[in-house]
């Protein structure tokens, strides 16, 4: 969810309450059709019916390409298709004016249960995604912090995976709002987290810890490997340049980092206290620097 941006999030919830609409319209008129045995939709006596209505020509659209990998946008797809397949059985008995079993009844009603369930499911998980952010930075916030590190931490303890938590703070900030105004200080944390994000995995997971400050989770990771993408970010930090008036050589900001690992040792909150230690060390240490909890 982190590799959407906030207006990415925003057009798939649009797109999806577009594509349910259109789906409430196709299922009115059936009910419509089967009630009074109107004739039906050539399109919906056909095989591939999940493909030609309005739903399917948006789930197989270039517009819905951002989600396609998603586990419950797949399992949106197979429902709707099932459900269409067993809306063709009810058509079929209107056509040959035969009754409809109240097996087949069943049938199209819990797959389009299911396609509603993987529908919600699937809406919730992006409208979510979007509370959830820090307007500013599009950092999560520290709402589900707590929550998702205990759940990395209960894979760890069960031995499945290794975790670490990275801390950074970005250095002598305060000079910046004070010398090239709150705006620039802004314009600084938008820039750094997407310069952040750029260095992280797809299932890594950023969030503003306060101010400045963010804290990253990098689950399937050791503690050797959070140091290592920790120095990769502190130089792709350092490596940005800003341009304010009154900065006319660029100006260029820095971070310090701290690392921990998440461990059947220590709470979620005392490993987030270690990363918050290791990081002030390289703070004292001189800065721009990464130092590894121990
Ligand atoms: P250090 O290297 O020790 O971390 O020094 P620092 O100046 O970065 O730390 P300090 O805690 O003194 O200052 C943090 C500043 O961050 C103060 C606060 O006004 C500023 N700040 C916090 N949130 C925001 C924000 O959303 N936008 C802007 N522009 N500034 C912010
Ligand atoms: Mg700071
Ligand atoms: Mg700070």
């Amino acid at each position: 969810m982190d590799s959407f941006t906030n207006q990415q999030l925003q057009l798939i919830i649009t797109q999806l309450d577009q594509a349910i609409q259109n789906h409430d319209c196709w299922y009115k008129n059936l009910l419509r059709v089967l009630v009074a045995h109107l004739s039906p939709e050539e399109t919906d006596l056909m095989p591939d019916a999940h493909r030609r209505c309005l739903f399917g020509q948006w789930y197989d659209s270039s517009q819905a390409e951002f989600i396609k990998e998603h586990p419950a946008f797949i399992s949106l797809g197979t429902s709707h298709e099932k459900m269409h397949h067993s809306a063709r059985v009810l058509l079929q008995r209107i056509t040959e004016n035969t009754p409809i079993a109240v097996s087949d009844w069943d049938q199209f009603s819990n797959h389009l249960e299911s396609m509603r369930f993987a529908f919600q499911t699937l809406r919730h998980e992006f409208a979510d995604a979007v509370q959830n952010r820090d307007p500013l930075t599009e950092a999560q916030t520290r709402t589900n912090l707590l929550t998702n590190l205990s759940q990395q931490q209960a894979l760890v303890e069960r031995g499945r995976q290794s975790c670490a938590l990275v801390m950074l703070d970005l250095d002598h900030f305060k000079h910046i709002n004070d010398e090239y105004g709150h705006a620039a200080g802004d314009e600084v944390l938008v820039s750094t987290v997407q310069c952040i994000k750029s260095a992280l995995r797809p299932y890594d997971q950023i969030y503003r810890y306060g101010g400045e400050e963010f804290i990253i989770c990098m689950p399937d990771t050791t503690v050797e490997q959070a140091r290592q993408a920790a120095e990769r970010m502190r130089s792709a930090v350092e490596a940005q340049c800003f341009q304010f008036a009154g900065s006319d050589a660029g100006l260029n900001v820095t971070a310090s980092f701290g690392v921990s690992a998440l461990s059947s040792s220590f709470s979620v909150e005392e490993t987030m206290d270690r990363a918050d230690q290791a990081m002030y060390k390289a703070k004292s240490a001189g800065r721009n620097r990464v130092v590894v909890d121990d």
